[in-house]
């Protein structure tokens, strides 16, 4: 929808200095009607036409030699004055049109003057002059606005918009005056003008959140197996002191708690080790056959334990992809090794990687690992690869697992422009699709 705006009015220009010529030509009128009442006189009453002459001429010189400040002339300018007061020149539209952000100028009784194009695209209903309140309704914003009109200073305010989704918001509100009578000084009245430049802050506030979370539960879950640690050593130092049997059973729990820790911070170095990596895009050429193969010889022994088979449906020949070999392997070895732990009742785990052809005509590759094992109900599927994301804690703890395999996965991938897709279903197994281009 397309909001009609004033065209841009060019800013009033300053009258030029008066000339005679100009003199003579907002006057003609007034001279052509004295010639025409002097011809009358000197026909109708016979004045000599000397006298006529005369008193043209020296009506002329009048016109000529007098300044002219005509009433008229005042309206004028202070019509311009008006104009200039009620809507922003052309200077104020293109440099707010130039801004990225949502911008609104408006007059200081709160009537939209301008709207910006990013505005615009946003809230297409707002129109130069309606009420700002029309398009900008939070209270708090009317509030700040109201402010910064009376107080001439600008004002910074932060609200939630809850509908359709919660979304920041921030606004900037900065009155403009018209410059005072000397350089620089503006004048203490209202403001000519109000900018109020509205910033999304959401994707700010979401990535805020989710660090401190993120901190939040990484400390949360090293605390966890920290504690058990010191419960341990003080039980040894203290009441099991002499216990030999107790001391066993103590230090291997403890071993078991350390490898948790260590797990963990491994976990936690990898994933921000590959978050700095994230906008470089790998460049070496890898074999995705030979990286599922390695992965296959590496989780053989797991593999063993469990009493599972991992069966391999790989093409002849090697398929290279631009990529980093030990990210595509790290992605490999947590897919095959979740499938290992949590699809031990299908007794299979089934690798194959095939050629898929893109909506946009490229050729890409899918690796899909699929288990038979208990499957995820369809409500975990969305948050799967959020950090520290577990479907059942108590069987990842079992499992060894961090909760933070699945947030690497997704990760890497998208530092090589590869998606997950996860289709699952209770009591039919999971499969995890890594669709990467070749
Ligand atoms: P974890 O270290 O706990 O394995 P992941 O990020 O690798 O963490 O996986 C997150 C959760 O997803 C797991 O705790 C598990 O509940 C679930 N999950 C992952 N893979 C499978 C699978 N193949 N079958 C069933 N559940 C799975």
């Amino acid at each position: 929808m397309t909001v009609s705006q004033p065209p841009f009015e060019d800013s009033p220009q300053i009258s030029p200095a008066e000339t005679p010529r100009r003199r003579l030509r907002d006057a003609r009128w007034a001279l052509l009607a004295s010639a025409v009442i002097l011809t009358g006189l000197v026909v109708v009453y016979e004045i000599p036409v000397w006298v006529g002459l005369l008193c043209f001429t020296a009506t002329l010189a009048a016109t000529l030699s007098i300044p002219r400040n005509s009433a008229s002339r005042r309206l004028k300018i202070n019509a311009q004055r008006r104009m200039r007061r009620m809507w922003p020149g052309t200077d104020m539209k293109v440099t707010v049109d130039a801004l990225p952000t949502p911008c609104f100028v408006a007059d200081a009784r709160g009537i939209t003057r301008y709207v910006n194009a990013r505005a615009m695209e946003i809230y297409p209903g707002a129109k130069p002059g309606d009420p700002l309140s029309f398009s900008l309704r939070a209270p708090s914003l009317l509030e700040a606005f109201d402010r910064a009109c009376s107080n001439g200073t600008a004002e910074r305010i932060n609200w939630i918009e809850k509908v359709p989704t919660e979304t920041w918001l921030e606004a900037y509100i900065a009155p403009i005056h018209e410059p005072g009578p000397q350089e620089g000084q503006t004048s203490s009245r209202k403001p000519a003008f109000v900018l109020v430049v509205v910033q999304d802050q959401t994707e700010n506030r979401r990535l805020e959140r989710m660090r401190t979370d993120f901190v939040a539960n990484a400390s949360h879950e090293l605390r966890t197996p920290l504690a058990s640690l010191t419960g341990f050593v003080e039980t040894l130092q203290g009441p099991a002191r002499d216990d030999a049997e107790a001391r066993d059973r103590f230090l291997s729990i403890m071993l078991d708690q350390a490898g948790r820790m260590r797990r963990l911070i491994d976990d936690i170095l990898s994933l921000s080790r590959i978050e700095l990596r994230a906008h470089v895009r790998p460049q070496t050429s890898v074999d995705l056959c030979e990286i599922v193969r390695h992965t296959n010889d590496a989780l053989g022994p797991l593999a063993r334990d469990m009493k599972m088979t991992i069966r391999l449906d790989l093409p002849e020949t090697p398929v290279m992809i631009s990529g980093d070999r030990d990210e595509l392997i790290q992605v490999t070895e947590n897919l095959v090794e979740n499938a290992l732990k949590y699809g031990s009742t299908g007794e299979v785990v089934d690798v194959s990687l095939t050629p898929k052809q893109t909506g946009e005509g490229e050729t890409a590759w899918e690796l899909a690992v699929r288990d038979f094992g208990e499957g995820i109900a369809p409500e975990h599927l969305p948050r799967l690869t959020e950090r520290f994301y577990r479907v059942d804690v108590d069987s990842s703890r079992a499992m060894k697992g961090t909760g933070l395999g699945l947030a690497i996965v997704k990760h890497i991938l998208t530092r090589h422009r590869a998606r997950l897709d996860v289709e699952s279903a209770p009591g039919k197994g999971a499969t995890f699709k890594v669709i990467i281009s070749g």
